[in-house]
């Protein structure tokens, strides 16, 4: 069976992740990885869906234990990637999605040479900033925070394998170029090793 393939979507705030990735969830082909984390839920996040929500003790414990397959430490928390249900739907041939910033991002290309990492980015910087004061979720400083973020993060784009815009109004079509890269990246040569041996079996 082939193995399904790991890929690192990282986006600023803004950037319409969420809305994106939920198309390719209905598709069936992929799976989701839910982080873990020692933040607090935000009204409405659930356990289980958004997060696994633990303490930083029971975090700690995980890492010690090589249960990560990647985290960090932001703004105060911990944020991290549970190794076991990635392997089991990787195994399973599934595609999984890691929605993980720009720090994890690097630490899965290195456990994970094969990995497809993916930044999803709104058109313009000034186009992030009006959606994120349009949606008004979050506070000024919070807002400010993410804008820093930004800045740090993007410059780091020639460390991902493509960059995906997400136009107004246009999650659809950046799912669509996601499911492209997939389909490409499927396609590939070095991810079909055994072509000519299938080829003339008889
Ligand atoms: P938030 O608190 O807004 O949910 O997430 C804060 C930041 O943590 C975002 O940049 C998000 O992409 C990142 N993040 C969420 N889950 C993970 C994870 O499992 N690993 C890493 N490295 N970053 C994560």
């Amino acid at each position: 069976m082939k193995k399904g393939l790991l890929i690192v979507v990282s986006g600023p705030a803004g950037s319409g992740k969420g809305t994106v990735n939920s198309h390719l969830l209905a598709t069936d082909d992929f799976r989701f990885s839910v982080s873990a984390t020692t933040r607090a839920p935000r009204p409405g996040e659930r356990d289980g869906i958004n997060y696994f929500y633990i303490t930083r003790e029971e975090f700690e414990k995980r890492i010690e234990n090589g249960d990560m397959l990647e985290y960090n430490f932001y703004c105060g928390n911990y944020y991290g990637t549970p190794r076991e249900a990635v392997e089991r739907v990787l195994a399973e041939g599934k595609n999984i999605i890691l929605e993980i910033d720009v720090n994890g991002a690097k630490q899965v290309k290195e456990k994970y040479p094969d990995a497809v990492l993916i930044m999803l980015l709104p058109p313009t910087f000034a186009i992030q900033e009006a959606r994120l004061r349009g949606r008004a979720t979050e506070d000024e400083e919070t807002i400010r925070k993410r804008l820093e973020q930004t800045k740090s993060e993007v410059p780091h784009f020639l460390e991902y394998d493509y960059v995906v815009y997400n136009y107004d109004g246009g999650a659809d079509r950046a799912a669509g170029d996601i499911l492209a890269i997939v389909r490409a990246e499927q396609l590939s040569a070095k991810r079909n090793p055994n072509t000519a041996t299938h080829y003339f079996e008889k």
